[in-house]
Formats: structure tokens, C-alpha cells, sequence
């Protein structure tokens, strides 16, 4: 085992780890720290938290017992995976979990840098851009629970941390590998813990990424991860492989299961229904009277399942949404939703369903602890961020597990159609 990642939440550390399988780098994704041993050999482990809001005290606990967990299974070097648009709050927890995991592994220096060009997130002089626009201009000013309102990386990640933070500027990220490790060095000459990193291209990311193959600890988004399977290749610690992404075949049933709400997973949705294929509605006021929703609709699917995958979907449009939040509450909506949701992919899975499309990220966490899965191999990308995946164990199945905004229109096809190609 060479590279170690924590991640701060689920859809995040897919991300993460889709980008080290497309870079040739066998990897499971876990949720929480595992219990034990992993079940196969791979080369990088992502552990997947969900710490980018809790408590800081609480995330720094977590991402300590996550590193023991990677030390323990010989990785070489860790990974603390944020969002790319630096999702944190004046508490933390970007600051307080990069410094106690800097101090654990007895690290000189570490990088920050969320930058990620291929989804328009770069960081110039220290200060984050989402495409044209200022971090602090963006939709992401308005975020119900990390609003950020400063565009500065160098004065946001300060004002979290206990140490100095620097700056690794885009004049010295440009000039390449040596430039950076100058820099570096005499930012840790300083006294400096954690410096941001400028980086526009993923050229950039690739010469970020060098400079940084003998630190203990890197802290960044899901891009600087493109740059690393390089590295432990270069050092002879990690084979060519073709393979990286190669998950077992598994014939059987196939279903989507819907519970994202997003202007995307709503062109997925009314894409397939277009398409003529079997679909059913999960209605939350049905749910909420009390109705057996989930097995009413596991009784209508049986017997469309032999002959094709079916869709079973809460998604619907903004004002119907609001309309039931209204009627239920926003947080008692969702948990009924979800559940019975998880319920329906329960039922699913024990009729024969091997292939599991799941559109959303809380209804994905449901879904996943509703079947109790605790890791995932990670597969072929279908759509950017987004690869197969299959469960560790006995009767592994396959499952694609979404985030809201992500996806073509005809992603629930494509994905199931990838799998027979
Ligand atoms: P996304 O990734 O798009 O944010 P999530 O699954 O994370 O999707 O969040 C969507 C939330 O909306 C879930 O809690 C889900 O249960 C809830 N939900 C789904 N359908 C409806 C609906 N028709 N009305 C109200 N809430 C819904």
C-alpha cells in the first residue's frame, strides 16, 4: 500500500479516487475507518468521513484514528482530500485536521491547494477562482453550512490554523519542479506549516505534485492527486498497470434508484422515462401517510425486473419539492425519502439486483449503510467524478453512486449500458 487518503466527505473521496485509478493506481474507497485488514491488495486507500462540518475537535479525532488505520495497513504517504471550493468555516476543519495530522506524522510543511482546472477551480496569488468568477462571488457564498466570503486561500486557511500559512505563488509553480521545492524549503526555513499552492493547468498540478513526492503529507482537492501515481512510479514502488480500474464481472439484475432533486438528476430522470423504460414514482406524501411505499413499489417491480433495469424515483422539480418541504419539513422530508429509498434498494438487492445506480449523495449514504457495505473498489469512470464500483465480500454487487450535479442526461442508460460494452 503506498498512498494513504482521508477525505472529508463520501462523493469527495469518490472523486479523489477515481482520479488515482485513472492514473494507474488500484484503489479502495472505505466508508469510515474499516475494522479491520482490507479483503484485496490495492495500492491507494481513500477513507471517507463525513468531518467537513462536525465539530473540529471531533474531525481532527477522526482523521487521527483514520491515519493510525493507514499507517497500520504500511502506507508511504497521506492525503487529506477537501472539497475544491476549500468548503470549511473559521473553525476549521481544513486548518485543525492538516495540522494534527502534520504533527502525528512529525511533517516539516504541507501544501493546500484545491485547485482542480478540469472543473474550473484555480488559485492564483492565493485566491480561488470557480471559472471566472472569485470563490467569493460564486454560488458558493450562499452555502447553507461552509458559506465562503473570501476569495483569499492564504487569509481563509490562517485564520483556521494555529501555524504560519504561505504562499507557493504561480510564478514559482510555473517555472516547474525545482522552483516549487525552492520555494518550499524556504517557506519551511520560515517557520511555515501549511502553504497554499497557486495552480491554473493541470501542468501545473503535474509539477506540484513532483515537488512534493518526499512530503509526508499533502493537503489538497482531488486534482494534485493526478500528479502522484507518477511519482511512486518513478521511484519503482508502483507498476505500470492497465488493470487499475478492472472490477469482477457480475451478470444480474439492474436498477437506478433516485432521490437527488438536482436540475441534472432531473434531465436523467425525464431522460429515461422519454426513453420508454419502466419507471416508479416514490411519492413523500405517501410516505408520510404512512403507506408500505417501499414494498408496494418492490411489489410492482418484480416482475419488470427479469426483462430490464427499472427506475424508482423521488426526484422531482423545485416548487413540488418546496411543496413538500413545506407540508413535512426540510429535514423530515429527506429522512423519509431516504429511507424508504434504502429500504427499496435493500429489497432490490435480495431479488437479484447486482447493478445499482444510486442518483444523490445523502440518498447514496443511505444506501450504502442501509446495505451495509463498509468498502468499495473503485472501477471505470462513466462520466468525470463519477466511476463503477463494487462492494468488498462474498456477493459483491456493482453500484454507481452519483453526487446531485453530475452527469450527462443519458447518464442512468449510459452507465448500465457501460457495464455490457
Ligand atoms: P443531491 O446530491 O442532489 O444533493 P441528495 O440525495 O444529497 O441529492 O439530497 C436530496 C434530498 O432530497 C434527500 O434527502 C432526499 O431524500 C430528498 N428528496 C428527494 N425527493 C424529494 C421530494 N420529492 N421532496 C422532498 N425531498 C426529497
Amino acid at each position: 500500500m503506498l498512498l494513504g487518503c482521508i477525505a472529508d466527505d463520501f462523493t469527495g473521496a469518490t472523486d479523489l479516487a477515481n482520479n488515482l485509478v485513472r492514473n494507474g493506481m488500484r484503489t479502495v474507497q472505505t466508508i469510515g475507518v474499516p475494522g479491520g485488514a482490507l479483503a484485496e491488495d490495492v495500492d491507494a486507500v481513500v477513507v471517507a468521513l463525513k468531518s467537513r462540518t462536525i465539530a473540529a475537535g471531533e474531525a481532527v479525532a477522526q482523521s487521527l484514528a483514520a491515519l493510525t488505520w493507514l499507517k497500520r495497513a504500511g502506507c508511504r504517504q497521506f492525503y487529506f482530500k477537501y472539497c475544491s471550493t476549500f468548503d470549511s468555516t473559521p473553525q476549521g476543519n481544513i486548518g485543525p485536521v492538516a495540522e494534527a495530522l502534520l504533527e502525528a506524522l512529525g511533517a516539516g510543511i504541507a501544501i493546500a491547494c484545491p485547485a482542480f482546472p478540469t472543473n474550473a477551480r484555480t488559485i492564483y496569488m492565493g485566491n480561488l477562482f470557480v471559472g471566472e468568477l472569485p470563490l467569493s462571488e460564486s454560488g458558493m457564498r450562499h452555502h447553507p453550512l461552509t458559506p465562503m466570503t473570501d476569495a483569499n486561500l492564504v487569509r481563509v486557511l490562517q485564520a483556521q490554523s494555529r501555524g504560519k500559512v504561505g504562499l507557493v505563488a504561480w510564478t514559482a509553480v510555473a517555472a516547474g519542479e525545482q522552483a516549487i521545492r525552492a520555494r518550499l524549503a524556504a517557506l519551511e526555513a520560515g517557520g511555515v506549516r501549511l502553504t497554499v499552492v497557486d495552480a491554473i493547468t493541470d501542468t501545473d498540478l503535474h509539477a506540484i505534485a513532483a515537488a512534493c513526492a518526499e512530503h509526508p503529507l499533502i493537503t489538497a482537492g482531488s486534482g494534485v492527486a493526478i500528479g502522484l501515481p507518477e511519482n511512486f512510479r518513478r521511484a519503482g514502488l508502483l507498476p505500470p498497470r492497465a488493470n487499475a480500474a478492472e472490477l469482477p464481472r457480475i451478470s444480474g439484475r439492474a436498477a437506478v434508484i433516485s432521490g437527488s432533486c438536482s436540475q441534472a438528476t432531473n434531465g436523467q430522470v425525464a431522460h429515461w422515462i422519454e426513453s420508454g423504460r419502466p419507471a416508479i414514482r416514490i411519492g413523500p406524501f405517501d410516505i408520510a401517510r404512512g403507506t408500505q411505499v417501499a414494498a408496494e413499489a418492490l411489489r410492482q417491480a418484480a416482475p419488470l425486473l427479469g426483462s430490464g433495469p427499472v427506475l424508482f424515483y423521488a426526484t422531482a422539480a423545485p416548487e413540488e419539492v418546496k411543496a413538500v418541504q413545506t407540508k413535512l419539513g426540510v429535514a423530515e422530508a429527506g429522512a423519509l425519502v431516504e429511507q424508504a429509498l434504502a429500504r427499496i434498494a435493500q429489497g432490490l438487492v435480495e431479488a437479484g439486483v447486482t447493478r445499482l445506480v444510486v442518483a444523490g449523495g445523502e440518498t447514496a449514504g443511505a444506501v450504502v449503510q442501509a446495505l451495509g457495505i463498509s468498502a468499495l473498489k473503485i472501477g471505470p469512470q462513466i462520466d468525470p467524478g463519477v466511476p463503477w464500483t463494487a462492494t468488498q465480500g462474498a456477493h459483491p454487487i456493482l453500484l454507481a453512486l452519483k453526487s446531485g450535479n453530475f452527469g450527462s442526461r443519458d447518464f442512468f442508460v449510459k452507465s448500465l449500458e457501460q457495464l455490457d460494452a
